[in-house]
C-alpha cells in the first residue's frame, strides 16, 4: 500500500488502498500538484477557513438541521433522523464543493471556472457560486441532458453561465466530463475545473470530501446533542459519492457506527442500473481507479437510474476503498422502490425528497422488511440519514411513473 492510503489520514490522499491515483495527461500532472499544494495551504489559513465558514452559514444556510423523523420512525418501528441537506441554498448539498472550489480558485488566481453537469445540478451550484464570487463559468452538458433538463439550462443562462452542449456518445453526463477534462488540458494556466462529485484524479476525491464532510461533523455533533449517543447506523445514497463521503467522514473513526452507501440498481442488477460499487469491477474512469461498469470490450457502459444525479458508470475511489476494507457496506435500491420511499416520505413528513435521496430512505424500508419477514432484531439505536436533496426537480419524472391516483391522496 502507498503512503497516504489511510482513508482517514489528515493528507491530502492521493491513494485510497489501490484506489485513486491520477491517470490523467501529462500536461495535468502539474495543474493538479500546484491544486495539492493550493489546498494544503488553504485549509490551514485562517483567514480562508473564516470566509469558507461565514458563507456557508450567511448564504449556503449551515447549519443544516437535523430532524427527527417521528411519523417516518413509527412507521419503520425504529427512530430515524434526517440531516437536512434539502434546505441548504440551491436545494442540495453540491453547493458545499461548488463555493469552496470557487474560493479555492479565486485564492489562486484563477478566474474562469469550468464544470460538468448532468442533470444541471452541479451546474447551477457552480453558476451560483460564480455569479457570487463574480467568476467566469462555462458548463459542459451533453445535448441530450440539455434536452431533458431545461428548467436548470435556464437556471444556469440566468446566472450567467455559459452552457455548452456536448454532442459526442450517448450526450449525457459521462460525456460531458470528458469535455470539460479536455477543456482544461487547453486552459489550465487560466481555468480551475470544478469537478460535481468525489471522483476524478487526486486531489479531487480528498479535496470534494474535505469540503463536504461538514455534513458528517455537523451531523455527529446534532445526533450527540439529541440522543446523548451516536447512531447505531449512517445512510447515503451515492452516486459519485460526494454526499455519502462527506457524510461518512464525520463517523469513520466510531467503530461502532455502521454506515451504509445506497447505490441505484435502476431496473435491477442483472438490467440497466448504476451500481458501480455492488456491481462493478476495478478499472479506470475520468482520472482515477475505482469500481466502474464496463463491458467485456473495457468498453464503458451507460448507467441508468431514475435520478441523474446517480446515473454515473463510476464511483469515487474511497468508496471502492471502504467497500473493500469492510468500513462501510454498499447496497442497491431499484427505480420502483425510490420511488414508493419518495411517495411515502412525502406524505409521512411532509418532504418532498430528491430521487437521489429517496434512494437511502428506500433503503430503510427495505431493510425494515427484511427483519419482519426474518424475524431478526435490528441493531440497537437509530440511524441518521443524510437527505442529500429536495425533490422539486423531480416532480414531471415522478408524475410521469407513478401509477395513476398514487400521486393523489385517495391511498394509504
Ligand atoms: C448530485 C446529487 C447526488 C449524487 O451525487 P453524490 O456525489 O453521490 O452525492 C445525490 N443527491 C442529490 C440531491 C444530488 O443532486
Amino acid at each position: 500500500m502507498s503512503p497516504g492510503s489511510d482513508p482517514t489520514s489528515p493528507g491530502v490522499e492521493e491513494y485510497f488502498g489501490p484506489y485513486g491515483g491520477r491517470y490523467v495527461p501529462e500536461v495535468l500532472i502539474a495543474a493538479l500538484d500546484r491544486l495539492t499544494a493550493a489546498w494544503v495551504e488553504a485549509r490551514a489559513d485562517p483567514a480562508f477557513a473564516a470566509e469558507l465558514a461565514g458563507l456557508l452559514d450567511s448564504y449556503v444556510g449551515r447549519p443544516t438541521k437535523l430532524y427527527k423523523a417521528t411519523r417516518l420512525s413509527q412507521r419503520l418501528g425504529r427512530t430515524v433522523y434526517l440531516k437536512r441537506e434539502d434546505l441548504a441554498h440551491t436545494g442540495a448539498h453540491k453547493i458545499n464543493n461548488a463555493i469552496g472550489q470557487a474560493l479555492l480558485a479565486r485564492r489562486t488566481g484563477k478566474r474562469r471556472i469550468i464544470a460538468e453537469t448532468g442533470a444541471g445540478q452541479h451546474g447551477v451550484a457552480t453558476a451560483t457560486a460564480c455569479a457570487l464570487l463574480d467568476l467566469e463559468c462555462v458548463v459542459y452538458m451533453g445535448s441530450e441532458d440539455i434536452r431533458r433538463q431545461h428548467p436548470n439550462v435556464e437556471r444556469m443562462r440566468l446566472l450567467g453561465a455559459r452552457v455548452e452542449p456536448v454532442e459526442a456518445g450517448a450526450k449525457t453526463l459521462k460525456e460531458a466530463v470528458s469535455a470539460a477534462i479536455r477543456d482544461w488540458v487547453t486552459n489550465v494556466e487560466t481555468t480551475h475545473y470544478i469537478i460535481g462529485s468525489a471522483v476524478g484524479p487526486a486531489p479531487y476525491p480528498a479535496l470534494v470530501r474535505d469540503l463536504q464532510r461538514v455534513i458528517g461533523d455537523e451531523a455527529r455533533r446534532q445526533a450527540l446533542a439529541a440522543e446523548g449517543e451516536l447512531p447505531a447506523r449512517v445512510i447515503a445514497c451515492v452516486g459519485g459519492g460526494s454526499n455519502a463521503i462527506g457524510t461518512f467522514a464525520g463517523f469513520l473513526d466510531d467503530a461502532t457506527v455502521e454506515l451504509i452507501g445506497v447505490e441505484a440498481a435502476g431496473e435491477g442488477l442483472e438490467a440497466r442500473h448504476g451500481a458501480s460499487l455492488s456491481a462493478g469491477r476495478t478499472g479506470v474512469l475520468h482520472g482515477s481507479l475505482s469500481s466502474v461498469l464496463f463491458d467485456e470490450d473495457g468498453q464503458i457502459l451507460e448507467a441508468h437510474s431514475i435520478s441523474a444525479g446517480l446515473d454515473y458508470p463510476g464511483v469515487g475511489p474511497e468508496h471502492a476503498w471502504l467497500r473493500d476494507s469492510g468500513r462501510a457496506r454498499y447496497v442497491a435500491i431499484t427505480d420502483i422502490a425510490a420511488l414508493d420511499a419518495f411517495r411515502q416520505l412525502t406524505r409521512l413528513e411532509g418532504i418532498i425528497p430528491a430521487l437521489e435521496s429517496a434512494h437511502a430512505i428506500a433503503w430503510l424500508f427495505a431493510d425494515a422488511a427484511e427483519r419482519a419477514e426474518q424475524r431478526g432484531a435490528a441493531p440497537a439505536g437509530y440511524d441518521l440519514v443524510t437527505l442529500s436533496g429536495r425533490g422539486d426537480k423531480d416532480l414531471a419524472e415522478v408524475l410521469d411513473r407513478l401509477p395513476a391516483g398514487a400521486a393523489g391522496c385517495a391511498d394509504e
